[in-house]
């Protein structure tokens, strides 16, 4: 068995959204490094373009593509125009803290509008493409917190909309499992990037989870990007409908 072969993924086309910076651009990256021909989406043409010019700068093949996940119309006319996709990353996502009593109908519909129903138009969209080619790796970020409730972050809607997102991981992955397209998800501990920009705001809160996470650390996009491409190579080629918690061990205990 090659086994090298198994994680290459040269002459694979990816599309990868939230790409413009933080975990999604370090995503784009390592396809990009392992092969892949990436497609940089990002709500935000400026920041999608600024991570696709600093690939090909590093001789990678990469390009931009401005894609607001909720606009189902600008997803399905992308992946029309485009050859169908090897590996889709659903990537883009944001959070707000909110208390439940305070939260607002438009706070509740933002959130789950982008985390949940995003990935589902971006999967649906792109995925009809997948399945006529009959193949394909579709890896969407879930979060730890679907699976735990964060106490200092009061977050029910961000919460509710990433167990969302691993529940419809497993339904596309079973729906699709018999006609080639993989659906699995990656559930990231804290990761350092400007999402977290809340938690400068609230000192002890930082030192306070990293007590209670058993390695003691947060973690880097890198480490989220690693899994990723794992998950769209052939080296995961058996699995499906998996929720691969990357947290640091946080979710064991
Ligand atoms: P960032 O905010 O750093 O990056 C997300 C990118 O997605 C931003 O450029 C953001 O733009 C963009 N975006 C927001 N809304 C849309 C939209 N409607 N369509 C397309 N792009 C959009 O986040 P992270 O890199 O930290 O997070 C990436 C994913 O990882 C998210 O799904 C997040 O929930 C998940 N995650 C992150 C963790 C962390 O600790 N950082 C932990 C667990 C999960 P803008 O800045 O304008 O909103």
């Amino acid at each position: 068995m090659d086994y090298k072969a198994k994680q290459d993924l040269t002459g694979k086309l990816a599309l990868v959204t939230g790409a413009g910076q933080g975990i999604g651009a370090a995503i784009a990256e390592a396809l990009a490094a392992t092969g892949a021909e990436v497609i940089c989406t990002d709500i935000l043409r400026e920041r999608a373009e600024a991570t696709a010019r600093d690939l090909t700068a590093r001789g990678f093949a990469a390009r931009a593509e401005a894609l607001d996940v909720t606009d189902s119309a600008a997803i399905d006319a992308l992946a029309a125009a485009l050859p169908p996709l090897d590996i889709l990353v659903c990537n883009a996502g944001i959070a707000v803290n909110t208390p439940a009593e305070e939260m607002t109908d438009a706070e509740w519909d933002r959130v789950i509008g982008v985390n949940l129903t995003g990935v589902f138009r971006t999967c649906r969209g792109f995925g009809r493409e997948m399945l006529k080619a009959g193949r394909g790796a579709i890896i969407n970020i879930g979060s730890m917190s679907a699976e735990i409730v964060n106490v200092p972050q009061p977050q029910c809607h961000y919460n509710a909309s990433k167990a969302g997102v691993h529940h419809l991981t497993k339904s596309l992955a079973v729906e699709w499992a018999k006609r080639g397209v993989r659906v699995n998800a990656v559930a990231p501990t804290y990761i350092e990037t400007p999402l977290l920009k809340d938690l400068e705001s609230k000192p002890g809160l930082v030192s306070r989870w990293l007590e209670m996470t058993p390695a003691g650390r947060m973690g880097q996009t890198h480490e989220i990007a690693s899994v990723v491409q794992f998950l769209a190579s052939d080296a995961s080629s058996l699995l499906t409908g998996a929720i691969i918690n990357a947290d640091a061990g946080y979710t064991c205990i």
